[in-house]
């Protein structure tokens, strides 16, 4: 199956109010390229499918935090003009809601503590499938257990259907770390139900994370949104953006020539936004010209790097 035919046959564009998408960038630098292509492209199937856009900071490892990332992260997309229908929300301020998700995990037997360091999982090739810890630490992680043969798998709206096996490939992933951060998948699951997340638009690199966030919900008794991932965006040398030396911000001083461009790597035709020099008129043509079914599935290129003329 292509594309779009699937593109066509599912019911992720249809026009909804209850469609609620939302953007949630790590505060650990400035927003590039790459991050831009996510932003952009969540809002405008969000406006596409007559919903709501949130921005929601994941600020949870504080290990990566960069100190004044966030904010500036936001004053970059307002001067993009794309600013969430609800106030910002920051998991930071929201731990108590993984408290309780986790208290109900451990309840249910499904969680359990976990001694073992990293060297401690080496014969079992670095995957958690039982606890082989040395020594008792002062403070343990918090796994989920993952029984064996447990394959999950998703229909992407955009990509190639998707299925892991999570004892052999993931193992009893971690939901607290034992320096006290709460872990990425499990914030983002609380959060995404908390907050009525109807659809998740994000990059492709968070393919292989979708299948624990559905055992997650599982678990959790949680709704499973729909998901559509992005494709990555390559540097002029092929490599992926972020991990390069192209990964440049942006100019949150000069958005236009970055919306032009992001607009042209989801597909959609340089012409159908006009010549306007207006932000909020650019946004505007955009939502009502953007069709979905022009979207790649394989990653995209930058034909130079940006900045360039
Ligand atoms: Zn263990």
């Amino acid at each position: 199956m292509n594309s779009s035919a699937f593109l066509s046959g599912g019911s992720f564009f249809m026009l909804s109010v209850s469609y609620r998408g939302r953007f949630a960038p790590s505060p650990t630098g400035p927003l590039h390229l790459g991050s831009m292509l996510v932003a952009f492209g969540s809002w405008l199937l969000a406006r596409h499918a007559g919903g709501q856009w949130l921005v929601r900071i994941e600020d949870v490892d504080r290990t990566r935090e960069v100190p004044g990332a966030a904010a500036n992260q936001l004053t970059t997309l307002e001067a993009f003009g794309l600013q969430s229908d609800l106030p910002v929300e920051r998991q930071s301020d929201r731990q108590p809601l993984y408290q309780r998700a986790l208290q109900q995990l451990l309840t249910d037997g499904m969680a359990f503590e976990c001694h073992c360091s990293r060297s401690d999982l080496a014969d079992q090739g670095g995957i958690h499938r039982y606890c082989a810890g040395q020594r008792q630490r002062a403070q343990p992680a918090t796994r989920l257990r993952v029984a064996d043969g447990n394959r999950i798998g998703f229909e992407d709206a955009l990509q190639e259907y998707f299925e892991q096996d999570l004892g052999t490939e993931v193992g009893d992933f971690v939901l607290l770390r034992a320096d006290g951060c709460w872990a990425y998948q499990l914030a983002v699951v609380v959060d995404d139900a908390e907050q009525g997340v109807t659809h998740v638009v994000r990059g492709a690199d968070l393919m292989d994370s979708t299948p624990r966030q559905m055992f997650l919900q599982q678990q959790l008794g949680l709704a499973t949104p729909h998901y559509l991932h992005l494709p990555l965006l390559l540097d002029t040398e092929g490599r992926k953006l972020s991990k390069s030396l192209a990964a440049t911000p942006v100019d949150a001083s000069d958005p236009l020539p970055a919306l032009r461009l992001l607009w042209s790597l989801l597909g959609q035709p340089t012409a159908s936004l006009g010549k306007t020099s207006s932000v909020w008129r650019l946004l505007d043509t955009a939502a009502h010209q953007f069709n979905p079914q022009l979207l790649q599935r394989a990653p995209v290129q930058l034909m130079q790097a940006p900045g360039c003329p």
